[in-house]
């Protein structure tokens, strides 16, 4: 489905930096709307319903799948996440750019329906940093940490499906190169011909 808004989807292991990048990714830059995914998991600490996510018990999910509504949906650490079309679809054929926050198995899905999505993968810099991120973030149970650092291992195995890496060492470097992807999407001649289209035609190049 050709769509003008460009489409990046962020995927990595459970304490890579994900959340915490995308945060600080809009506060520069508001142009780039993140999706809200349904989830079957609880909320945790400070979340809000429909803030970080729509939080669904096994019904509502259920009937979500069975009419379809879901753009793709997975399996996560024993709970059901998914990204809904309803999010997505109008904001992308507006020319606005939506970014996905969900796992490899989602990312993945995403591409076989919108072949022109910006898969980015986020690699944290050791085992160590990765288990020590999940500790100190503190909001995990110790058996869940182990479940995510060992579905950790199957993940990063996707990393070469992706069009580009992330490696959160530094985060201002990490965050750095997210915006750099985001950039150079939006320089594209497609993109370009739309936003600059004063230019374009200016230049009698539409
Ligand atoms: P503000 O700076 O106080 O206006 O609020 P935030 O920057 O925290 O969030 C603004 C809106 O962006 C919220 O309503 C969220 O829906 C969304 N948002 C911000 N960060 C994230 C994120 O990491 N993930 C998701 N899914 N949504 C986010
Ligand atoms: P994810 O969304 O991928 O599960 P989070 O964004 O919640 O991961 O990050 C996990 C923890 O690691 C958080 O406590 C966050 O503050 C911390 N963190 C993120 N990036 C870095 C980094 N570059 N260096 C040190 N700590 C980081
Ligand atoms: P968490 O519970 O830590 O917020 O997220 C757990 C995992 O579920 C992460 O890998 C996250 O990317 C993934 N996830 C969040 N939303 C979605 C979604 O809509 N679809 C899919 N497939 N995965 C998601």
């Amino acid at each position: 489905m050709e769509q003008p808004g460009n489409l990046f989807v962020v995927a990595a292991p459970s304490g890579a930096g994900k959340s915490s990048l995308v945060k600080a990714l809009r506060s520069f830059d508001a142009r780039v709307y993140p999706s809200v995914s349904h989830t079957t998991r609880a909320p945790r600490g400070q979340e809000k319903h429909g803030r970080e996510y729509f939080f669904a018990s096994e019904q509502e999910f259920d009937a979500m799948v069975a009419n379809n509504a879901f753009v793709e949906w997975a399996n996560v650490h024993g709970k059901r996440y998914g990204t809904s079309k309803k999010g997505i679809q109008d904001r992308l054929a507006n020319g606005e750019d939506v970014l996905l926050e969900i796992d490899y198995q989602g990312a993945l899905q995403v591409r076989e329906s919108f072949p022109q999505a910006v898969l980015i993968f986020i690699l944290p810099p050791s085992w160590e940093e990765l288990r020590s991120r999940l500790e100190n973030r503190g909001e995990d149970a110790p058996e869940v940490i182990e479940l995510r650092m060992k579905n950790a291992e199957e993940e990063m195995a996707q990393v070469g499906e992706f069009d580009f890496v992330i490696i959160n060492e530094l985060f201002e470097s990490a965050l750095f190169d997210l915006k750099a992807i985001i950039h150079a999407q939006r320089l594209k001649i497609a993109s370009q011909r739309r936003l600059r289209s004063d230019v374009f035609e200016s230049l009698n190049l539409s």
